[in-house]
């Protein structure tokens, strides 16, 4: 495997950065999860400009440019030969002292491409569905850390996912600091209510994932009315159907919420219907390339 790593293609075993990097010390840095469907980069576009926007939000600067970095990616995915990819973009601000200051980091940050394989979940989860539960931790407020900003400072969402994972459960529901549905680890929310689309906004200590924006717009070609609305748990609980989504777990049907059945207690039909739009859409949407 070979990994991108400030401008060269080096051998996984030399993929190394300092034990000073920021990013590494204090989780001072961006990322993005991108995946590639037979030889078809997802949304490219969109992941870079969203890691520009997490990057100018924290003032780190990208070494490369938007389309240098797309070409990046898209070398990678070459040189390791694989046409179905999930692809980790990192940037962090590069070594510095073992101060907070960020301007120790003289402008050398780290850039790494990775792509390899990943399956989150069985196959058999999709078609069953997961359960989930309300954890404890409650998502990032935005006037402290804002969840617009796919940082590598996650450690809110491994609380989650901790307590999730400690009451035997795959994922974690997350509330605002006011108590409104916020989202999962590292997934988005929606509910189906009357046949309409319901999803918390982008105010409301949540990431505007891509994933979720695929399927608005895929509802929106449906006809599917869509919401982009607070949520409460109790909606949640009376809702006909449930689904997360995210570029690494796709789409995932929810059947129980803290022990309550959603609708049937099996994956609802507009969740897979959705599901077979989003599947069709990632195999003619994307940035070609050869390997
Ligand atoms: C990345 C991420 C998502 C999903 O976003 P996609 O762009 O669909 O991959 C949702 N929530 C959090 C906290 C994330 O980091």
């Amino acid at each position: 495997m070979k990994i991108y790593l400030n401008g060269k293609l080096v051998d996984k075993n030399d993929a190394k950065i300092s034990v000073f990097d920021h990013g590494y010390l204090y989780g001072d840095g961006v990322f993005e999860g991108i995946r590639a469907y037979d030889g078809l980069v997802f949304k490219l576009k969109e992941h870079v400009d969203r890691l520009f926007e997490s990057a100018h939000s924290i003032m780190l600067h990208c070494p490369l440019p938007k389309k240098e970095l797309e070409k990046a990616v898209i070398k990678t995915l070459k040189k390791n030969k694989l046409k179905d990819a999930y692809i980790r973009v990192v940037l962090s601000r590069g070594a510095g002292d073992l101060g907070l200051d960020p301007r120790k980091c003289k402008g050398q940050e780290t850039l790494v491409i990775i792509a390899d394989k990943i399956n989150l979940y069985p196959r058999e989860l999709y078609q069953k569905g997961m359960e989930i539960i309300t954890v404890p931790t409650v998502r990032n407020i935005p006037e402290a850390l804002n969840p617009q900003i796919k940082s590598l400072n996650y450690l809110n969402n491994i609380l989650a996912k901790i307590e999730a994972v400690n009451c035997g459960y795959q994922e974690a529901l997350m509330l605002d600091h006011l108590g409104y549905v916020a989202e999962c680890t590292g997934d988005n929310i929606f509910v189906v209510k009357g046949g309409e689309l319901y999803t918390p906004p982008q105010c409301m200590g949540t990431l505007r994932g891509i994933t979720r924006d695929t399927v608005l717009e895929i509802a929106k070609k449906m006809k599917i009315p869509t919401h982009e609305h607070v949520l409460t748990r109790h909606e949640l609980f009376i809702s006909d159907e449930c689904f997360l989504t995210g570029t690494a777990a796709e789409i995932v049907p929810v059947v129980r919420v803290d022990g309550r059945t959603i609708g049937s207690g099996h994956p609802g039909t507009h969740t897979k219907k959705i599901m077979r739009r989003f599947q069709q859409a990632t195999k003619k949407d994307g940035v070609k390339y050869t390997v």
